[in-house]
Formats: structure tokens, sequence, C-alpha cells
């Protein structure tokens, strides 16, 4: 394949809006090569599997490589994207230039930790398969240490989990938490009271998974709490100094795990892009997914935000039975990286300036 004759595609992130446009553009004449800082594709949804030793991180990420290896039109790099020049259409990565005539930044989010530089520090989180084993280690050891300490009040502490964020993310951690301390700790540690477990689970608002129906949300509330999780709604975590956690009004939790789910921001890519900025750092973009004066670069997936529902626009993703993950409104992040590779299609392919990587 000469593919100097052919557009040259460059996706940044393999994750499910990356992947999602480079499998659209299979058939398409194109050149395309796919870059991510990690060789696998990770399925973020079962992180707190791994957190709570469920599940082996093997289980929930598959080597990149793999998944396209019958994929004729398609390269993949290891690598970070450090910069991105849209005037001069060239990305670079591990000191290498990668010049693009189309450009799919589907970089997805990072932890947001608002400033709380003492959570950075210590605060535990869920985002890909480090922070997920680091977390699974944590509480291992929690039990560990329990198991062989005398003084209550310690003891107690270490075997209090504090989770922020009554999100999917901190419901399902904290149920998943709850669930191993009784089926599992209860046998692999027979001489821990385990009755001085807790899980406490903090959610700011008035409500748990708060976007979906009542219904639902009181559905959770009752599992959570048949499982014997502690859930505070109305509260605030105030700080989390490796030790305890301070609350809103001022009272104190003696703990050494703080799990953080409660915040997300755009990748860190994101942060240098000369586009305009949504909540959370991500990028305003058309209904077309492309930048404003940039018609072949697109931002998918975690790191957009496209502010006008156009239907009409998406309607062939509907036709193909796709329908956009988030309801319409006003706040959606173009999470379908099908609906990219359509946009790259749609557009009719330029000679290639460059010979890719
Ligand atoms: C713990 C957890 C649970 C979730 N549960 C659910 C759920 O149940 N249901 C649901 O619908 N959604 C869930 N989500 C959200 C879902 O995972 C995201 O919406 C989705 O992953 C976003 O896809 P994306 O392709 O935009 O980003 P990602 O999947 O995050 O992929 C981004 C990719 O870009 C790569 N990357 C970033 N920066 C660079 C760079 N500079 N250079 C090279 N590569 C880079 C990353 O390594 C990553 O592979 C969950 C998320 C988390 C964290």
């Amino acid at each position: 394949m000469n593919t100097k004759q052919k557009p040259h595609v460059v996706i940044i992130g393999a994750g499910f809006a990356g992947l999602e446009t480079a499998r659209g553009l299979a058939n398409s004449p194109v050149h395309i090569t796919l870059i991510d800082k990690n060789n696998h594709h990770l399925f973020q949804p079962l992180l707190y599997q791994v957190a709570i030793a469920g599940l082996l991180p093997s289980q929930i990420a598959q080597p990149v490589r793999t998944i396209f290896r019958k994929q004729k039109n398609l390269a993949f790099q290891m690598g970070e994207v450090t910069e991105i020049n849209l005037n001069e259409k060239f990305v670079k990565m591990n000191g290498s230039v990668i010049a693009y005539d189309y450009l799919v930044i589907a970089a997805g989010a990072r932890t947001n930790f608002f400033g709380f530089d003492t959570l950075e520090k210590h605060g535990l989180q869920l985002k890909d398969l480090e922070t997920a084993v680091t977390t699974r280690n944590h509480l291992l050891s929690m039990f560990e240490q329990a198991s062989h300490e005398a003084d209550p009040e310690k003891r107690k502490a270490m075997l209090t989990f504090v989770i922020v964020g009554g999100g999917p993310t901190g419901v399902e951690t904290a149920g998943a938490l709850a669930e191993l301390i009784t089926h599992v700790m209860r046998k692999d540690y027979p001489r821990l009271n385990l009755n001085e477990a807790q899980v406490i689970l903090l959610e700011a608002g008035p409500h748990l998974i708060a976007p979906y129906p009542d219904e639902l949300r009181q559905a959770t509330l009752r599992l959570l709490k048949d499982k014997k999780v502690d859930v505070r709604l109305n509260t605030k975590m105030q700080d989390f100094n490796g030790l305890r956690v301070t609350l809103g009004d001022g009272s104190v939790i003696e703990s050494q795990t703080l799990i953080w789910t409660a915040g997300a921001k755009a990748a860190e890519i994101i942060d240098a892009l000369p586009a305009e900025k949504a909540s959370m750092g991500r990028v305003r973009i058309q209904a077309t997914l492309s930048l404003p004066q940039f018609p072949e670069a697109f931002v998918i997936g975690d790191a957009s935000f496209l502010n006008q529902w156009k239907w009409s626009t998406l309607a062939h993703a509907f036709d193909r039975g796709n329908p956009a993950r988030s309801g319409g409104g006003e706040e959606y992040s173009s999470d379908d990286g099908r609906e990219g590779a359509q946009g790259i299609s749609l557009q009719r392919p330029r000679s290639a300036r460059h010979g890719g990587t």
C-alpha cells in the first residue's frame, strides 16, 4: 500500500472513541496512525472490579495491536502525544513529528481533584490500570495490617473505607467493597472482627446517581444500605490527609482510605489546545465534531463538549442502530467514535502532504 497517496488520519487515544473511529475507517481509503500512551485498550467500567481484587488487570485490558491485527490500513504507535500543532498539522510523540491530514483527538479524561493537593497526594482513584492496582494493593494491605493491629482505634481506622462521589463509579465501588468484606475477607481473615469494618459513601448532593430516575436512585440507596454501606447524602468532604477525612461540618472520620470518584476533567493534552473550552476543560466542538477553525481536526469522547444537539447531523448514527449514548439537551460529550469516523468519510479526501509516520 502506498500510504503517500492516501490521506493520513492520526487518532490520539485507543479508548472507546478512538477505537470506534479506527474501526469505522477500516474500509476507507485512508492510512491511519493510532497512538496511545498505553499499549492496551482499557474497559474502564470494570476498573472497580480490579480495585476490589475481583478481576485481574489483564481481564479488562486488551492489546491494541491484537485488536487491529487484521486492519491493514492502520498502524499503532505507543507513546504520549505531547504537542498538537493545528496550524501546521502535526503532533509530537516520543520526540518525533507525525504529520496528518485529519486528526481525531480522543484522549479522554483524567481525575479532577479540584485543586485539593492533599487529596491528590493521599487519595486513591480509579482511572486506569495503574490507579486501580494501587487501590487494590492499598485495600488488601489495610486488611493485612488490621489483622495484627492490637489497638482497637487504629484497627477501626484501617478498616474504615471512605468513598467520595455518589455517581455510578462510587456506588459500584462501595457496593463491591462491602461484598468483598462480607463474602471474601470474613473467610480469609477468620480471626479479624470484620464487624468493625465499615464502608462510607459520601455524596455532596441530595441523591445518589443524580441523573437517573428517582425510582432507580431509591433502589440504589436501598441496595447499598442492605449491604451495610453507610451512605451519607448532603455531605461534603473537606480534606483528607492520609489518616483522617475532614467533612464540611468540621467532623472527622478516622480512616486511611479515601477513594475519590467525584470529579473528571479532559486529558492533559487538551489543556494546551488553542480551542474554546467548556466545563471540565472539554473542547467545544461543532455538530460535525470538528473544531470551528480546523475542519480537519475532530475532538470526540470524554474530551469533547457539544452544546447544541443537532439531531439531523447525527441522524445517520440512529439509522445504523447507533444512537448516541447520553441523552440530548444542552450538554453532550460526543462519546461515540463512529461519528468521528463518519465525519472523515463524509469529507472529500485531499492528497496527503506527508508520508505519515
Ligand atoms: C471507573 C470508571 C467507570 C466507568 N463506568 C462507566 C459505565 O459503567 N458506563 C459508561 O457508559 N461509561 C463509564 N465510564 C466512562 C467511560 O469509560 C468513558 O466515557 C469512556 O472511556 C470515554 O471514552 P474516550 O475514548 O473518550 O476516553 P478513554 O476511554 O479514557 O480513552 C482515552 C485514551 O487516550 C489515551 N491518551 C490520553 N492522553 C494521551 C496522550 N497525550 N497521548 C497518547 N494517548 C493518550 C489514554 O491512554 C486512553 O487510552 C466509566 C469511567 C470510569 C473511569
